[in-house]
């Protein structure tokens, strides 16, 4: 199989990877070359039980800056469900075993419970250069903290519209 590279910048990070180029689903709108990237990330988690340890950090983040076509039901319950977890997880501490319900939760429920919150710019810029560049299994899971904080910083001041987001799905806290 022919491997091509990109440089074009991506619609939701803003960044040019010189990655292997991948149609990323309908659910995520990010260039090839970003989607290709992301999946040299995930292909070292699955590979490594020690990365894989934090996978779900790492997708809720890249989801949560990377939303596709939100007109479409199924991605809007998709982002929302990173997105919540991001924020259950970053502001509250809530671990993986209780955010695997909450996700599936809000899955199960229509988009009619949600609405679409829209990115903030501040995300532009944002890079996982680092997770690629970490050597080994402690360097991968700090830099996926580091780097999912970054986003996770660009949501926070809108935590009032998340709290409501997560009451729409009849998950206060
Ligand atoms: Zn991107």
């Amino acid at each position: 199989m022919a491997v091509t590279y990109s440089s074009e910048p991506c619609p939701r990070c803003g960044i040019s990877y010189s990655a292997v180029e991948i149609m990323p689903p309908t659910t995520v709108l990010a260039s090839q070359g970003c989607w290709g990237g992301f999946n040299q990330i995930l292909a070292n988690e699955y590979s490594d039980p020690a990365r894989m340890a934090i996978h779900h950090l790492t997708v809720d983040a890249y989801m949560a800056q990377h939303p596709g076509d939100i007109r479409d039901r199924f991605t809007l319950s998709a982002f929302n469900s990173h997105l919540l977890a991001l924020y259950f997880n970053r502001e509250f501490g809530v671990g993986q075993v209780e955010l695997r319900k909450i996700r599936a939760e809000i899955a199960a429920k229509s988009a009619q419970h949600g609405a679409w919150l829209s990115p903030p710019a501040s995300l532009l810029g944002i890079s996982f250069e680092s997770l690629l560049a970490a050597e080994n299994s402690d360097e991968h899971r700090a830099a996926v903290v580091v780097w999912a904080d970054c986003i996770w910083h660009c949501w926070e001041p809108r935590k009032m519209e998340l709290a409501k987001l997560a009451a729409a799905y009849g998950l206060e806290r």
